[in-house]
């Protein structure tokens, strides 16, 4: 089925196709060519970042994160129920124990104050999980890390150019992940980065990433041949991606002006509902500078939130509900989960649905979608 208004749409902005020929012309389509080169420059220089590595997703990220940190069966690492497969993955595919943490029901990120009594004598990492570009507590976080001795690894998929208290979102930690997916605000299809923020992994990372060789010291002239030298695995972009990315991250300001104003206008339009408790409205706390990741509604219970689904798509409208809960998935289960076990988890995801927010998103559909909720609601829709 074709939507007016599709949930997401991936789009163009700058020279993404010209760098793409160039790309193919230069003759190097490979990985770590002089797109890569550039992407990683700008977003070590915008965001004031040790060092920069492109991966083929986030996924790639969080398992290079996961290697990094010599998660080894047995080890716990804690983490947010309430995110995307990724963030459990990267772990479980290293032997870890999945300590599921319960999420605050304000921005929906792992409750800080929930963290230290899950830290057992296995405890090796945290993993918060910034949903939708909004920041966590990393100030409680890092502190607990720090009393603790253990790693912090921000999944920061849908953090790309947001902030905690001045600092980007993926800095913060000991390292951070980042998705260019089409899904996220800068996109190139499939792609993210590995942000290292201690200089102690740079080294690994690099043969970590290419597949466990040492020939980024070899192209650097710092050794006469390349061989195997430790795990890992393909972790490098095509070139050709960088390329497309780099035509993005160049557009980076226009893009987050964008998103803002689709964000605000979503907001002011559907206060009128949240002032009525027909739903709740997105928080963004002091501190925290948002990327305007995504628009979300909480309604009141899992049917309301199912019926208005389905009243959007029937004018065409595409909106979606997020993620179920992991700890409550097949897997979930095997680990000795069950349903009651995250109660505001569990709340959340019965409830939340995520509305159209995509780039070219024109103002007059914003007032489409709201005036489609406004007429769910039964109450008109007064515009001015
Ligand atoms: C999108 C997303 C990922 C995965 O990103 P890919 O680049 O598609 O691998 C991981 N974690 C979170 C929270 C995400 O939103």
């Amino acid at each position: 089925m074709s939507y007016s208004i599709p949930f997401n749409k991936p789009f163009i902005i700058g020279k993404e196709l010209y760098y793409i020929a160039q790309s193919v012309l230069n003759g190097q389509i490979s990985g770590d060519g002089p797109y890569t080169k550039l992407c990683q420059q700008l977003l070590e220089n915008t965001f004031a970042i040790q060092r920069v590595l492109l991966t083929t997703s986030c996924t790639s990220a969080l398992e290079m994160a996961a290697i990094l940190c010599n998660i080894q069966p047995g080890d716990e690492v804690i983490l947010p129920s309430y995110t995307f497969v990724s963030t459990a993955n990267a772990f479980y595919l290293r032997g870890a124990k999945l300590v599921f943490v319960d999420i605050r029901p304000d921005t929906l990120n792992l409750d800080e104050n929930l963290i230290e009594p899950a830290i057992t004598t296995r405890t090796k990492a945290i993993v918060p999980v910034h949903y939708a570009g909004v920041g966590c507590e990393m100030e409680s976080i890092n502190s607990i890390a720090r009393k603790h001795g253990l790693f912090v690894i921000e999944d920061a998929a849908q953090g790309v150019n947001a902030k905690y208290k001045d600092s980007f979102l993926g800095t913060l930690g000991n390292l951070g992940t980042y998705s260019f997916h089409e899904t996220k605000n800068f996109i190139c299809g499939e792609g993210g980065a590995l942000v290292i923020n201690n200089k102690e992994f740079i080294e690994r990372a690099e043969i970590i990433r290419e597949k466990g060789t040492n020939r980024s010291k070899f192209f650097r002239g710092q050794v006469d041949k390349y061989t195997w030298v430790d795990m890992g695995s393909s972790y490098v972009p095509s070139d050709i991606l960088a390329a497309f990315l780099y035509g993005q991250l160049e557009n980076m300001e226009k893009i987050n002006r964008q998103r803002k104003f689709i964000y605000k206008t979503y907001y002011e339009l559907l206060l009128p509902l949240a002032e009525h408790g027909l739903l709740r409205l997105p928080v963004i706390p002091e501190g925290c500078d948002s990327n305007y990741h995504m628009f979300y509604l909480l309604l009141k219970d899992h049917d309301t939130r199912m019926s208005l689904i389905e009243h959007l798509k029937k004018q065409g409208i595409l909106a979606v509900f997020h993620y179920v809960p992991l700890h409550t998935s097949p897997i979930g289960q095997t680990m000795g989960y069950s349903d009651g076990m995250l109660p505001v988890t569990e709340y959340i995801s019965e409830r939340l649905l995520r509305l159209p927010f995509y780039f070219e998103l024109q103002e007059m559909d914003i007032r489409t979608v709201v005036s489609e909720i406004f007429c769910f609601f039964n109450i008109e829709f007064l515009t001015d």
